[in-house]
């Protein structure tokens, strides 16, 4: 057995894994399940402790803006009337599954099949393949449970009806309608990727968490990544080996972040600040994309017992439709979320309108040459010269104010025009309040995507290996060609759980396709 003993600034490892999150969680435990392999995973942040807060997803929101986000804001979005969002993403041991909301929304086999076109070996069956292991049928290492039960849940369920929106299992290859929401929780606790995946490979001897230390750089040598240097709580530079690869799982906006630091990157951005080129990858922090919603708490006509606490109230009693903005839309792009809001002395009704697929995109940029200073985030929203986002939140807007107006909700609904619109509002009335109050799901993806060869955006080859670089790949939801019409913890998974099997199965010391950049993208 190789050791995974060494001094804390000079150590060697067979697999350095950067951040702890959804993908790193994954991944760490399914290298270290050969007890000859050792494997260093490396976390910003720090192990939450065990609170009502950090367990009850209806609680989450209080985490935003602790040490356990990252908590950026985005440049200002002209689509948005040139506000500037704030932009969450976990810092913590389990990533972003720390701090979320806990909802599980696989999307459907046109969602996967679509990104077959970027790589062979990716698609619907690949997805399943996934989500039996970790689901595994209820019992597999990751809860996936529906909702409590809510008159309010009931409600949607009839509402929907009445409209026509029925379909139902969104589990199944083509979610659509009504359908309960799902959560990733055990008992109405949050179960995070690490508490699924790393718990039991935690007293392993071959795999090393370390927290609080922040990668800064990939070291790299002879077209090879040779291991990471981090900074941990503040202190100098320190530096681990990695005898077969680095793998990166920071995030799809802190690992492109890091590539960016390390010289792999668009040409350019690197030379304009001074970064000398190692692999020139024009795709690396471009392509990012977001879900994006509006909606909000109103207060509820009917007096119902107010949420208090998990599997009372908010996502945990909460339902979802799946449908579509027109009859052009192949397959459903809008989601609306309605559930009890939580907590509060009043009873009261949160409502999420969130377009599904969305054509606009954004970068992730380096703001300086300083790994500690935070990247520049612009997701683009709404974007799209298309003017689609818009319209799919328009029409996604106007369809949450039927159910609003519908026999089985009008007791929720003190007013529909609570939602942010009167009834009857023109075209432009409904864009301006979308414009107003729209907002991000935190759903980041795509920002150093698989591609085939010679597609210029593409930052890695199917294998999801950097291309130019040799030991050294990205498996997380940076390598998301195309987000899914459901939330980002499931593709994440569904790449996390493949690039572990790639790594098992590919011999790692080939050299990597280095790509001549001239094709085409591949059209979704
Ligand atoms: C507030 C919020 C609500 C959300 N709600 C949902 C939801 O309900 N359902 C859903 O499916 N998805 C949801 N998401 C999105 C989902 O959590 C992400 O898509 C998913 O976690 C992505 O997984 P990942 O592994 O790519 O990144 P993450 O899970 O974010 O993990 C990245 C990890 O890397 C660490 N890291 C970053 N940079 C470094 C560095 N330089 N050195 C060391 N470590 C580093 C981070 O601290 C983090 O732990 C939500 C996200 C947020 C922020």
């Amino acid at each position: 057995m190789t050791s995974a003993e060494g001094s804390d600034d000079q150590h060697a490892y067979d697999y350095v894994v950067v951040g702890a999150g959804v993908a790193g969680s994954i991944v760490a435990a399914r290298l270290s399940d050969d007890p000859r392999t050792t494997v260093l995973l490396l976390e910003a942040g720090q192990e939450l402790d065990d609170t009502p807060q950090t367990r009850d997803p209806e609680r989450s929101a209080e985490l935003l803006g602790t040490d356990a986000d990252w908590a950026h804001t985005t440049e200002p979005q002209s689509g948005l009337g040139g506000r500037a969002v704030g932009w969450h993403a976990g810092r913590a041991v389990g990533g972003s599954s720390a701090v979320n909301a806990s909802l599980w929304l696989r999307g459907g086999a046109a969602d996967y099949d679509a990104w077959a076109a970027y790589g062979p070996g990716w698609d619907w069956a690949a997805a399943l393949d996934a989500f039996r292991r970790h689901e595994g049928g209820g019992r597999g290492p990751l809860p996936v449970r529906a909702s409590g039960e809510h008159p309010l849940k009931r409600a949607v369920f009839a509402a929907a009806e009445e409209l026509g929106l029925v379909g139902g299992d969104h589990l199944s290859a083509r979610p659509e309608g009504v359908d309960t929401l799902r959560l990733t929780a055990r008992d109405g606790r949050r179960v995070t990727f690490a508490d699924a995946f790393l718990g039991p490979a935690r007293r392993r001897r071959n795999l090393r968490i370390l927290t609080g230390a922040q990668a800064t750089r990939v070291e790299l040598a002879d077209g090879r990544a040779r291991g990471v240097t981090y900074r941990r709580d503040g202190g100098p530079p320190a530096t681990a080996a990695a005898r077969r690869e680095v793998l990166l799982a920071a995030g799809a906006v802190r690992t492109p972040h890091l590539l960016l630091l390390s010289g792999i990157g668009p040409e350019d951005h690197l030379a304009s600040l001074g970064i000398p080129v190692v692999a020139a990858l024009p795709g690396v922090g471009r392509n990012l994309q977001d879900h994006i919603c509006v909606g909000g708490s109103f207060r509820a006509a009917a007096d119902f017992r107010p949420a208090g606490g998990a599997g009372t109230g908010g996502a945990s009693a909460g339902a979802v439709v799946l449908a579509r903005s027109g009859p052009g839309a192949e397959d459903p792009d809008i989601e609306i979320v309605l559930a009890p809001a939580a907590g509060g002395r009043r009873a009261g009704v949160t409502l999420g309108v969130i377009a599904l697929q969305p054509r606009s995109r954004g970068t992730v940029r380096l703001a300086g040459a300083d790994p500690l200073v935070p990247p520049l985030v612009d997701p683009g929203y709404l974007g799209d010269p298309s003017g689609e986002d818009l319209a799919v939140l328009r029409a996604g807007s106007r369809l949450a104010q039927r159910l609003l107006r519908t026999r089985a909700l009008a007791p929720y609904a003190a007013d529909p025009a609570d939602l942010g619109f009167r009834d009857g509002a023109t075209d432009d009335e409904v864009d301006t309040f979308v414009r107003r109050t729209a907002s991000g799901m935190f759903h980041p993806a795509g920002t150093a995507r698989f591609g085939p060869p010679g597609d210029p955006g593409a930052v890695l080859d199917a294998d999801l290996r950097v291309r130019g670089i040799a030991g050294l790949r990205v498996v997380d939801a940076s390598a998301i060609p195309l987000l899914n019409r459901g939330h980002s913890m499931a593709p994440t998974a569904v790449v996390a759980e493949r690039a572990a099997g790639l790594v098992l199965t590919n011999d790692t010391h080939t050299t990597t396709d280095t790509g001549a950049h001239e094709a085409k993208e591949p059209q979704p």
